[in-house]
């Protein structure tokens, strides 16, 4: 009898590259169409073409103090010795046109943001004068423009506001608010559907019976994919079923932008992710040379990319950051889609897979030496708990079986240290 070759998990042979795996999903991911939203549903999109302000900005000349609007001329020679005198001829209030205009020898009294007055070009603060009835006294000199907030000044008409390809952020929505921009054209947010499958689970309120599991992958995917900027649905538990996945998938459809299911994409047929959308082409299963997350699935259901992620709750977690994110930053027009990286000094000795880029879970923090990276923990792709613990992934390489305590490792940092 021949002998029988022992299959050797932590080998890479055959395997694709995390690279080759992240460039075939990229590949078939594009930014959603634009469309124009409401400036409160914008908000964190990247727009997707320049926005030309119609308009100069501020739009009317306007005060920056309360005081009064002069004619530079009229008191440029005063001073707390020798106070220039001027008629008081009105009052310019905020949000309103001024009805006086300023002529020689006159002021307007005004407040911070009204719009100057015409025939004055400059603003005496009112602490540098005294109210002397129909009179105005004037201690101090002024010269043209004077605490006078030019019309223009910020933004001229026909200037670009946000160039496309900028997430619209605080200020850029703020922006666009004042420009009378209320629905800018932005790549919306990809609504995303969250499945989890297999016979053991149950949801997060149920109690479990002896075997079973509480559904923990949909709500790591779902915070994940929030994170990312997606919009997650979570659509359920289902059976390790065929026809109820493909019929909870199909039922869905129409209203989602993609796909991520957990489970069901290992190596037998009776996988049910496989079992359904494997035979029909849509759906591809490889294996990646990584640890740990290996078996995906990746593909178009109708149209609509379609993430089969592994089973195992950390395995979950690492296929996200490597190969879905990336999707889902694709999706939103992003183009910077990778995670910061850090060189970090390790802490302990990690193990690895010597034929598969291993992706530990770390703890990084500033040593005095530089970053640090501590493993939170052993490297079963079960053990939520350790990820809980982490801030970063370190990446050991194929072909390092052991990266000592001491030598530097690249660490992807997927929490920034205020969280
Ligand atoms: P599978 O890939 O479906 O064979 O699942 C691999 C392992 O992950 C099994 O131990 C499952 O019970 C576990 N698992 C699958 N889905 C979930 C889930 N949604 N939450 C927690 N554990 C899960
Ligand atoms: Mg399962």
């Amino acid at each position: 009898m021949a002998q029988r070759r022992l299959h050797d998990h932590d080998s890479g042979e055959g395997l694709l590259s995390v690279e080759e795996a992240r460039e075939k999903v990229l590949s078939q991911i594009h930014p959603l169409a634009p469309l124009q939203l409401p400036l409160v549903e914008a908000a964190g999109c990247v727009l997707a073409e320049d926005v030309v302000s119609g308009q100069d900005l501020p739009a009317f000349a306007s005060s920056a103090m309360d005081g009064y609007a002069v004619r530079a001329d009229d008191v440029s020679g005063s001073s707390p010795a020798n106070p220039v005198e001027l008629k008081l001829v009105g009052r310019a209030v905020i949000g309103h046109r001024p009805d006086g205009t300023v002529g020689a020898g006159e002021a307007i009294a005004i407040a911070t943001g009204a719009p100057v007055p015409a025939g004055a070009d400059a603003i005496v603060p009112v602490e540098n004068t005294e109210d002397a009835g129909d009179l105005v006294r004037v201690f101090e000199g002024a010269a043209p423009g004077t605490h006078v907030r030019p019309l223009g000044e910020d933004v001229r008409a026909g200037a670009t506001l946000v160039h496309q390809g900028r997430r619209l952020g605080a200020p850029e929505l703020g922006l666009l608010a004042n420009a009378g921009i209320p629905h800018p054209v932005v790549h919306p947010r990809p609504r995303v559907m969250v499945l989890s499958t297999g016979d053991e689970l149950i949801p997060p309120t149920g109690e479990p019976t002896y075997g079973q599991v509480r559904d923990a992958n949909a709500y790591t995917i779902f915070a994940a994919l929030k994170e990312a900027g997606a919009s997650p649905v979570l659509a359920g538990i289902v059976r390790d079923d065929v026809d109820q996945l493909r019929e909870t998938v199909l039922s869905y459809l129409i209203q989602a932008d993609a796909f991520v299911s957990s489970g069901g994409v290992s190596v037998g047929e009776r996988d049910v992710v496989k079992a359904a959308f494997f035979k029909r082409g849509d759906v591809e299963f490889f294996k990646v040379a990584m640890q740990p997350g290996m078996p995906q699935g990746f593909g178009h259901i109708e149209g609509k990319p379609y993430f089969g992620l592994p089973g195992n709750p950390v395995s979950v977690f690492v296929s996200f950051e490597v190969l879905v994110r990336p999707a889902i930053l694709k999706m939103l027009g992003r183009t910077e889609l990778a995670r910061p990286e850090v060189s970090a000094t390790l802490t302990a000795d990690v193990r690895g897979p010597k034929g598969k880029l291993q992706f530990a879970r770390v703890e990084v923090r500033r040593g005095a030496g530089g970053w640090e990276a501590t493993p939170t923990g052993s490297r079963g792709s079960n053990l939520i708990s350790t990820l809980a613990r982490a801030n970063g992934l370190a990446m050991v390489p194929a072909g390092t079986e052991t990266a000592a305590a001491g030598s530097e490792v690249r660490v992807m940092v997927f929490r920034s240290s205020e969280d």
